[in-house]
């Protein structure tokens, strides 16, 4: 049965059980979400009752683990919209995903070619590439960030040229909360390969990677209410197959001789060595129970938190937000500066009073730098949030202010 979002939704996540009797109001969800019972079901029971390797075993208990681990890959599949199950890799998380990606591509990189990242990305589709493009001759280049926060797609349009190879974009940013418009970067750069990181988007509901027009797309379990230590690669069928795998090891060959070694087909290609079975199993529940969930009922209810969040930062005295001021096209994760107060200092003070805030530079330096700032404190919201939270933040935030002063 779907839930409504809120405080009514709370009675299945586990942690708000734990920490009842104590101020408590999670607004760290872009960096964590908390985990469903559902996925923590699946964790904890595979580990205590159905516990066997998957892929290699012939007796019962060995041949379930590798079933569930096949349906997890079903179900993956569905959650993403994927042409099928052999095109989900699964990995430690979002930044495990873009390395195989990054590193599985090197190999096609010539001087001189480019790769397309942006100012708004988190470094974790930043680095990789530029470990790649340093020894291939080619070039990694920023889409800039409007004063919004956003990605400047006209800069896009004239940055595209024939040598760009790969374009490597967030889906939504882990800063500002702005939506790429991921169809319009397809139309923008139609011959490049198209990698999307997901990990902030995943948390808002099914997805259709293959409407959207990308080649590859990257998430993580732990920030959709799964557990943490797991992860999708999404590839599109013949772009896995064309891909060379970053790991060895164990369960990614055909052969192996010292003659040569040849590789077994996508997506096991990409999963060298024992999986995180477990972590995948639950993330598998959490996407089963996602896209079970009333999702025009949990967007209204994000926007309304949303409206809420944004009005009542931009009524407080020297607060300044970094990053769209309404909701279109916006998720609810929401950076703030305070004149003259470093964030730790907000966030530990806030956090001293149980609102969980996060606050740094959300790695995602370039973007800092664009906004002139060393850090921000940072609210993101998930279904389960509620106006009791935001409230606590901002009923917080002007007496945390005049204390710091
Ligand atoms: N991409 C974005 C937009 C993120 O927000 C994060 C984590 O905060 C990552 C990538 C990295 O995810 P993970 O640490 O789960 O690999």
């Amino acid at each position: 049965m779907s839930l409504a979002p809120g405080r009514p939704l709370r009675a299945r996540f586990p942690i708000f059980a734990a920490m009842s009797g104590q101020p408590f109001h999670y607004l760290d969800n872009g960096a964590t979400g908390q985990i469903v019972d559902v996925a923590a079901d699946a964790l904890l029971g595979f580990e205590t009752r159905s516990r066997a390797n998957v892929k290699r075993g012939v007796y019962g208990l060995a041949d379930a683990a590798t079933v569930a681990f096949d349906k997890a890959r079903a179900s993956m599949a569905a959650f993403l919209g994927a042409g099928s199950s052999e095109e989900i890799v699964f990995t430690s998380g979002t930044t495990m995903a873009l390395n195989i990606v990054a590193h599985g591509l090197a190999g096609e990189l010539r001087p001189g070619d480019r790769i397309v990242s942006s100012v708004l990305e988190h470094h974790s589709n930043i680095v990789p590439w530029q470990l790649v493009a340093g020894p291939a001759g080619a070039v990694v280049r920023a889409i800039p960030a409007t004063g919004e926060g956003r990605l400047d797609l006209d800069a896009l349009a004239a940055m595209v040229d024939e040598r760009t190879r790969i374009v490597s974009v967030t889906h939504v940013s882990n800063v500002t909360g702005a939506v790429s418009d991921i169809a319009r970067i397809r139309a923008l750069a139609p011959d490049a390969i198209l990698v999307v990181d997901g990990a902030q988007r995943a948390p808002h509901g099914p997805l259709d990677v293959q409407a959207m027009g990308c080649d590859f797309y990257a998430l993580s379990s732990h920030k959709m209410f799964g557990p943490t230590g797991a992860g999708v690669l999404w590839g599109r069928g013949e772009r896995l197959d064309a891909l060379p795998p970053f790991l060895g090891g164990g369960e990614m060959i055909r052969r192996v001789s010292f003659d040569g070694t040849s590789y077994a087909r996508p997506p096991h290609r990409f999963e060298a060595g024992t999986p995180p079975i477990g972590p995948v199993l639950g993330m598998a529940a959490a996407a089963r129970w996602l896209m079970q969930q009333d999702w025009s009922a949990w967007a209204a209810h994000e926007k309304r938190l949303g409206e809420r969040l944004l009005n009542g930062l931009a009524a407080i005295d020297g607060v300044r937000v970094h990053g769209p001021q309404g909701l279109q096209e916006r998720l609810g994760i929401v950076a703030f500066e305070v004149d003259g107060v470093h964030a730790h200092d907000v966030c530990q003070m806030l956090g001293d009073r149980g609102v969980c805030l996060r606050g740094g530079h959300h790695c995602a330096q370039p973007l800092m730098e664009r906004f002139d700032v060393a850090a921000t404190a940072r609210a993101s919201l998930a279904p389960y949030s509620d106006a009791d939270d935001v409230d606590a933040l901002l009923q917080g935030l002007p007496e945390v202010i005049g204390r710091l002063r």
